[in-house]
């Protein structure tokens, strides 16, 4: 397979071909799914963690939030109106690019995913948009949106992660797949941290509690799309080696190396005034978090390792993750491409 050659556009329904596809790109798929007849029976667990996760908006009441929001400061309500529109910002690029993925998997049961995380970012941005419009008047609802498009370290930060999505959009090549996914963990894995973060540390002084309900549940809901999306590069990788290859794992280094200096440098700049959130303890968070998504994806720490220093920010512990996720590669795939001890996988 060339990695650079566009991946073709698979009819909808091919039904010489076997329901249980033969790869997840590039494969033979009739386009049938039957949950009961995939290559990798795991990710139907994956996909019952997902909808069990299932939220709206609508079932936070914010009566409290209203109630407590003009007690926050100027500075406060500044810096939540920023975030919250920013994180709304990354959310918006998910949803289309999850179903422009879907064209190109020829795996249902990925592609069933694909389709459930995409109506899950939906949802994230819908969030954003109830809690804004829970606070404040329309004109700066409207404002804030505008802000989030014209701020120029947002830019900085967005164009890391459209760069690569964009590339795939225009080219769909494996290699820009590749590339998407990466940027993908960047954006669900290490971006929305800071933003997390300030919310949490509101509640911490039990300030906008309602808010933080709903930014828990959107972390646990990325958590889960990180741990997917780093899947999924694996299986990729182990089914298609030309991929796998030095140039490409340097990639991964670097951008999430770019994308932790990106994180930095938005955290020292919207969380400046803050008090009570220290920006050192924040940089080796950033660090912390990169590790483990370089961990997930079977690679090296790229940071030095340690504790997590702002354990605060976890709502929902490693632990409660680890019950509810599966780990794909303990239990081998049935049919195509099995994954061996060579390949540096076996560490989640
Ligand atoms: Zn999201
Ligand atoms: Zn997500």
């Amino acid at each position: 397979m060339d990695i650079h050659i566009p991946l073709p556009r698979i009819k909808l329904l091919n039904p010489d071909f076997p329901n249980k596809s033969t790869g997840i790109i590039n494969g033979q798929s009739s386009g049938l799914l039957n949950w009961n007849d995939i290559a990798y029976p795991q990710i139907y667990d994956l996909y019952q963690t997902l909808l069990s996760n299932f939220w709206k908006a609508q079932e936070i009441n914010m009566q409290d939030d209203i109630k407590q929001w003009d007690l926050l400061s100027a500075t406060e309500q500044d810096v939540f109106l920023r975030i919250n529109t920013q994180l709304a910002s990354l959310d918006s690029l998910q949803t289309p690019t999850m179903f422009q993925v879907m064209d190109y998997v020829t795996d249902s049961s990925f592609k069933a995913i694909f389709a459930v995380i995409a109506q899950q970012e939906a949802v994230h941005n819908e969030s954003y948009s109830y809690i804004l419009s829970s606070l404040v008047p329309i004109h700066e609802q409207k404002e804030r949106f505008n802000q989030a498009k014209s701020d120029p370290l947002v830019r900085k930060r967005n164009n890391l992660i459209l760069d690569a999505y964009e590339s795939f959009r225009k080219n769909p090549t494996p290699q820009h797949l590749f590339q998407l996914g990466v940027n993908s963990i960047n954006l669900e894995g290490i971006y929305f941290y800071a933003g997390f973060a300030f919310f949490y540390h509101l509640a911490r002084q039990q300030k906008m509690l309602k808010t933080s309900t709903m930014i828990s549940y959107i972390q646990r809901d990325e958590m889960q799309h990180a741990y997917f999306m780093a899947q999924f590069l694996r299986i990729l990788l182990s089914e298609n080696p030309e991929l796998y290859t030095e140039a490409n794992m340097d990639y991964v280094y670097k951008s999430v190396e770019q994308a932790v200096q990106l994180e930095k440098e938005w955290a020292h700049v919207i969380l400046k005034d803050i008090e009570g959130i220290n920006l050192d303890e924040y940089e080796k968070y950033t660090e912390y978090l990169a590790n483990k998504r370089l961990r997930q994806l079977g690679l090296q720490n790229l940071f030095k390792e340690r504790e997590n220093p702002m354990p605060w920010i976890h709502v929902f512990s490693d632990e409660m993750m680890n019950e509810t996720k599966s780990d794909f590669f303990e239990q081998k795939s049935r049919t195509y491409a099995k994954v061996t001890q060579s390949n540096g996988f076996d560490e989640l």
